[in-house]
């Protein structure tokens, strides 16, 4: 029989994708989790680049002297870079945030269900897609898990954690506590399109892009509004472009084609962006410029 995991036994976590999620949720893995961590790329540019984020934002930490200089080196020396797959093989859990898309994301849960030992968990960081749908191209389903965490990671304090149809008691309890040992507070979800969070968050960011198709405002004024008029602390389009316009796209087709329901329809301006390669933030471009 499987032996059972608890989150103090989780020593190995592997983390597939250094984008600017993966690169979080490693960094806080290994510094508050105090996990030896693996993080995957398929490209060693995003590792190199990922590695020096972590480096900034710990240096940052210690300038601030929320950290001392030798837990900086500790949680550094707990993290390695791979390009291979085959490296995290002994992860008792492996958290996936590859980019959005779904059929990307079930080939990887195939291949991790192959690769890891039966006992390790599998869960993923996605903003939309079903837990349900990623946990049925595995012989695990009970194993497998949304761990939804928010972006800065470091900074963020959520993690909403989504139970798909099949998930475990066992599984839920060990990621909650996981999410507790990183010093950030858990919600849970049922497994339905959005969650709660992009639910909830897509539907205000979409109606803002509509609102700038529409002529209603400029972009500045837009965000003006829902930052000095609601006491947001970003504007929604300035949000949107630091979480990526793609994402954004493909959480709304992911709730348009959830719900059948029209109210999510992604703004036509939205599409335009994503076609044209304004991705936001990280391509220097979206509504604002980098
Ligand atoms: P990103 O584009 O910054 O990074 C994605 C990374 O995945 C890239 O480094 C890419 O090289 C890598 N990758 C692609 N295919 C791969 C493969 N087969 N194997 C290994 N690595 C591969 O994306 P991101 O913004 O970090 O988002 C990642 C995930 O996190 C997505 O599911 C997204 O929905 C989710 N998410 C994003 C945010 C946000 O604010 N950006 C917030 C919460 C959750």
């Amino acid at each position: 029989m499987a032996t059972t995991l608890t989150a103090q036994r989780i020593k190995t976590v592997g983390v597939i994708g250094a984008g600017q999620m993966g690169s979080g949720i490693a960094q806080v893995m290994s510094h508050y989790g105090e996990c030896q961590v693996i993080l995957q790329d398929i490209q060693q540019q995003q590792l190199d680049k990922a590695q020096a984020g972590i480096e900034g934002s710990l240096s940052k930490f210690v300038s601030k002297e929320i950290l001392s200089e030798a837990d900086k080196q500790n949680t550094l020396g707990r993290l390695q870079f791979a390009t291979d797959m085959a490296s995290l093989k002994e992860a008792d859990i492996v958290v996936e945030a590859v980019v959005e898309n779904e059929d990307l994301k079930k080939n990887l849960f195939r291949q991790l269900d192959e690769l890891l030992k039966p006992e390790a968990i599998l869960a993923s960081n996605t903003s939309s897609i079903s837990i349900t749908r990623l946990a049925a191209a595995t012989r695990r389903p009970g194993k497998v898990i949304g761990m939804h965490f928010m972006n800065p990671v470091p900074l963020m304090k959520l993690v909403e954690i989504i139970r798909g149809a099949q998930t475990s008691d066992e599984t839920y309890a060990i990621v909650n506590d996981l999410g507790k040992r990183l010093q950030k507070t858990t919600v849970v979800s049922l497994d339905y399109p959005g969650f709660i969070s992009n639910r909830i968050l897509m539907p205000m960011i979409n109606e803002a892009i509509f609102a700038l198709f529409e002529g209603v405002g400029s972009v500045e004024d837009i965000d003006t509004v829902m930052k000095l008029g609601m006491n947001h602390p970003m504007g929604p389009l300035q949000l949107a472009d630091f979480i990526g316009l793609d994402t954004c796209l493909s959480i709304l087709n992911v709730l348009y084609d959830g719900f059948k329901d029209p109210k999510y329809r992604p703004c036509p301006l939205l599409v335009q962006k994503v076609n044209a390669g304004y991705l936001g933030k990280k391509a220097g471009k979206g509504f604002y410029t980098y």
